[in-house]
């Protein structure tokens, strides 16, 4: 099973990305560094339910 999660940026709360994970084998939170086009920098993105 792949479950559709939100990425969204740790600094100023905007949801920049959508990816797939697999629950089973990656069961703890995804983070990662991505661009943020609000801030127009890279920040940590964080998953969100
Ligand atoms: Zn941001």
């Amino acid at each position: 099973m792949r479950d559709l999660v939100k990425l969204v940026c740790t600094e100023c709360g905007e949801e920049n990305y959508h990816t797939n994970k697999n629950k089973k084998t990656t069961p703890e939170r995804l983070e990662m560094k991505k661009y943020c086009p609000r801030e127009r920098k890279y920040t940590i993105h964080r998953e969100k339910k």
